[in-house]
């Protein structure tokens, strides 16, 4: 029987590997070949020119939804991953209200997200105190986030040592990985005035050194595995390299990799985030820390907020960096496809054992096409656009998003109505 669908003619872009001039064939929602000179389908896309990698997994971001959808939302933050390749996201226990610490918050938004998202998700469940961390390993949860420091958000409490190591020890039992914030309560500092400057020096790369120590150790006590988020600094990333007795990765972000802290200056709060900002050193040690593979992932940590809580006094805004449209375009500035498509996709999906990002008949059909010819600065889809990436022209112009087969994003709009299915772990963090 022919394909239902045919991707003609493209550089399919195989994760860590190489690429390779092929067809790509798909019936249904799956992969059924990919190879040279593949037969006719019932519709045929022609992909020459264009570069086909596996989409996007955005591991880390925040909908908030429900409870603060007037933030962002399952229908406008998934519109934007859909636009910047993206077919999957792994989406964060708070800022939604209620936070995801049990079975009927996580009900809640699975429900929220059916209804209105434009791409698969997995959820994070949350590691606070009193969480029912069983209940959410039941209903299927990639790990458990908790917060070293104060989130920021009043219901979603920090964990601190002895809450941690609890928290560790029942996500080992549960097969289950833990994620933390990384950042240690005693090195941060009241900000000594209301201006950038006074924030970043408020949160030294000392205070996520000593954190990301204290994790790695309770995690070799428990036997848990652990996921080190949005890393600053390549001390910060050398630490969880070379931890010794211990499953333990880590997660840079974009803004990490293209920013510096005298970025601040110019894009003010829309390009404040904890941890902060950093200098260019840190920022090219990050560079050689991914190309080396000391980092497994690069994630948005989209965490946008209404305008009005980005003004006033830089100390006072929220913090948070609205950023899962650019993930892709930004890590390809300086990464070849292969390697891009390792640590946006494929990575993420093993790492968290979700069945995505496989280039191989049966697989989903969860792919996108790329002009890698182009520099693209594209419209913004999330709810209020107020990114640092705004109007930066990113490496290649993403041409076209199928999620399982289906073409949700086709050149600057969602084409499709929402589709997206709840991911659960298949297979234990590796
Ligand atoms: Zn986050």
């Amino acid at each position: 029987m022919p394909s239902d669908l045919l991707i003609r003619g493209g550089t399919v872009v195989l994760p860590a590997v190489g690429s390779v001039d092929a067809d790509v064939a798909i019936s249904g929602e799956a992969i059924d070949a990919i190879g040279p000179d593949l037969p006719a389908a019932g519709e045929e896309i022609d992909a020459h020119g264009l570069h086909v990698l596996p989409g996007v997994i955005d591991a880390h971001v925040h909908f908030n939804e429900p409870g603060r959808t007037d933030w962002e939302g399952w229908d406008t933050g998934t519109r934007a991953v859909a636009a910047g390749g993206g077919t999957a996201c792994i989406e964060m226990p708070l800022n939604a209200h209620p936070p995801t610490v049990d079975a009927k918050a996580f009900d809640a938004k699975v429900a929220a997200a059916r209804a209105s998202a434009h791409v698969d998700f997995a959820l994070w469940g949350g590691l606070v105190p009193g969480a029912r961390l069983e209940e959410l390993a039941e209903r299927g949860v990639v790990g458990f986030k908790a917060f070293m420091c104060d989130s920021g958000i009043d219901d979603f409490p920090a964990a601190d040592a002895e809450a941690l190591g609890d928290g560790m020890r029942r996500a080992a039992q549960l097969g289950l990985p833990v994620a933390v914030h990384a950042e240690s309560p005693a090195r941060l500092r009241e900000p000594a005035g209301t201006g950038w400057r006074a924030f970043v020096a408020s949160r030294p790369v000392e205070a996520e050194l000593e954190a990301i120590a204290a994790a790695l150790d309770l995690a070799r006590e428990a036997g848990c595995s652990l996921h080190v988020v949005h890393v600053s600094s390549g001390e910060g990333v050398e630490l969880v390299a070379r931890a010794q007795g211990v499953d333990a990765t880590c997660e840079t972000c974009p803004h990490y990799l293209t920013l510096t802290e005298d970025d601040l200056e110019t894009l003010g709060t829309r390009a404040k985030c904890a941890p902060p900002l950093r200098t260019r050193d840190e920022r090219e040690a990050l560079w050689r820390h991914l190309a080396a593979g000391r980092i497994r992932l690069v994630a948005s940590d989209h965490s946008p907020c209404p305008p009005a809580m980005k003004e006033g006094a830089f100390t006072a805004a929220w913090g948070g960096i609205a950023g899962c449209q650019s993930l892709l375009g930004l890590v390809l500035e300086r990464l070849p496809p292969a390697a891009a498509a390792a640590v946006t996709s494929a990575n993420v999906a093993v790492r968290f054992g979700l069945p995505k990002a496989r280039l191989e008949p049966g697989a989903d059909a969860d792919l996108v096409l790329i002009d890698m010819r182009e520099r693209h600065a594209p419209e913004l889809l999330d709810r209020h656009r107020l990114s640092p990436f705004a109007g930066r022209p990113l490496k290649g112009r993403v041409v076209r998003t199928l999620v399982r087969g289906t073409t949700v994003y086709r050149d600057g709009r969602i084409v499709a109505e929402p589709l997206g299915r709840l991911l659960t772990p298949t297979k234990g963090p590796a």
